[in-house]
């Protein structure tokens, strides 16, 4: 009998967790390593993410569900001026799940994680492993770890964040992520110490001005409230009250915002780059923001990490994948099942990094003759269906 591939993965984030709730419900195991030395510590696990019905539905074919009692359904996404609070557009959500086929959710990154880690099933996971490279040969993959330790593989997914260890493994060379020149503020506030109509009803409410934006939405059943405030910066290090007290001219609403958050969070560096032009090289194999390292302007990155993970699943699963990473591919020389992940999502991540671009662009416009044409514009919502209605499952089998 043939024996089962030795599949690990790097990252026990939302990408590497996913990957191996997805590879349980394709009858594979995998061994899961994560520099943190417990599961609880990634940094910001108390924040809030917004995951779009996408992202949503990939939980949903990954069996991941958190808890239904505190996750929030927000009814829109609002836009707003930065100066006089006005509404520049809305865009309904409370009819996501009959338009997308699954709902749009805000929850917190720590119960997000506590379902996927609930989904992993028998995966093993080994903490406290710090990846520092691997080496892809015809045996397999050989990781190594900073404690000196080594594991051979068949296939390394490289599940590392967007200071991926593992992407110079694929010989790319030098596309790292850059400063973006953008850092982020972010932390949680008691909806109790919050204006009523930045509460209720549960939204997602964004103001755009010139260079920054802020963004906050509804956590745990709407009893907290998740900030996030951009600013531009020179240098990946910022100045928390300093980055606030650039929204001194915003209006009353994103002041109280940030007066509750002031001293509740921190300011974080925000990296972009390029999707990597090629995600697998033998048997490693790279997913999320380590494939595809993004500014979140659009609230993706997860979502994304949870379609690839689909996505890969499926592809390994499938029944002409025998034999891989070394396989070559369907009877009458189709795809191997890494070379059709990639084609896959390698296309999905080119289109969201234009989308990406345009809202760099835009968001932070000046007042003038540009923001207010962009402000007619979204009085209409834009097109979300290719990105909120795409079903990474049936994205392989189609
Ligand atoms: C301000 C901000 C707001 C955001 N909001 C949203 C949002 O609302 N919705 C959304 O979809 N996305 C959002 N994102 C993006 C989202 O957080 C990321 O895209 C997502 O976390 C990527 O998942 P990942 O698994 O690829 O990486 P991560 O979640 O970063 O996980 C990487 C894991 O790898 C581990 N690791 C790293 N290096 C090593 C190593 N060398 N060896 C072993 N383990 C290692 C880390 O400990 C970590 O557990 C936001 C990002 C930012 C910065």
């Amino acid at each position: 009998m043939q024996e089962p591939p030795r599949i690990a993965v790097v990252g026990a984030g939302i990408g590497g967790l996913a990957t191996a709730a997805a590879l349980a419900r394709s009858g594979l195991r995998c061994d899961v390593f994560d520099s943190r030395d417990h599961p609880g510590r990634l940094a910001g696990m108390g924040l809030g993410i917004q995951i779009s019905p996408n992202g949503v539905r990939a939980l949903r074919e990954i069996g991941a569900t958190p808890p239904p009692s505190t996750v929030v359904r927000p009814d829109a996404v609002e836009l707003r001026r930065w100066r006089d609070n006005s509404l520049l557009g809305r865009a309904p959500l409370d009819d996501a799940e009959t338009r997308y086929g699954a709902p749009y959710l805000t929850l917190t990154r720590a119960e997000l994680s506590g379902a996927l880690l609930t989904a992993i099933g028998g995966a093993g996971l080994h903490l406290g492993r710090r990846c520092v490279g691997a080496s892809v040969g015809r045996g397999g993959v050989r990781l190594r770890f900073a404690d000196g330790g080594e594991h051979l593989a068949d296939l390394v997914i490289g599940a590392d964040g967007v200071h991926s260890a593992l992407r110079a493994a694929l010989g790319n060379g030098g596309l790292g992520p850059r400063f973006s020149g953008h850092v982020a503020y972010r932390a949680v506030v008691p909806a109790s110490e919050l204006p009523t109509h930045l509460v209720s009803p549960h939204r997602v409410r964004v103001w755009l001005g010139p260079g920054r934006h802020c963004v906050c939405y509804p956590v745990r059943g709407g009893a907290q409230v998740n900030v996030v405030a951009t600013a531009p910066s020179p240098s990946p290090e910022v100045n928390p009250e300093k980055l606030i007290l650039g929204y001194a001219e915003w209006c009353g609403s994103v002041r109280a915002l940030l007066s509750a958050a002031a001293g509740r969070g921190r300011a974080w560096p925000l990296w972009s780059g390029a999707p990597v032009p090629r995600r697998h090289r033998g048997g490693l194999v790279l997913l999320g923001d380590a494939a595809h390292p993004a500014l979140p302007w659009m609230a993706q990155g997860a979502s994304q990490a949870l379609e690839d993970a689909v996505a890969l699943a499926r592809c390994l699963g499938s029944p002409d994948s025998r034999g891989f990473p070394g396989s070559s591919g369907a009877p009458g020389g189709g795809l191997t099942p890494l070379e059709r992940y990639d084609a896959l999502r390698g296309a999905r991540a080119a289109r969201l990094a234009a989308a990406i671009r345009t809202a760099t662009d835009e968001h932070h416009l000046p007042d003038g003759l540009r923001q207010r044409r962009r402000d007619r514009r979204l009085s209409t919502p834009p097109d979300r269906d290719w990105l909120y209605g795409y079903d990474a499952a049936a994205g392989v089998t189609s």
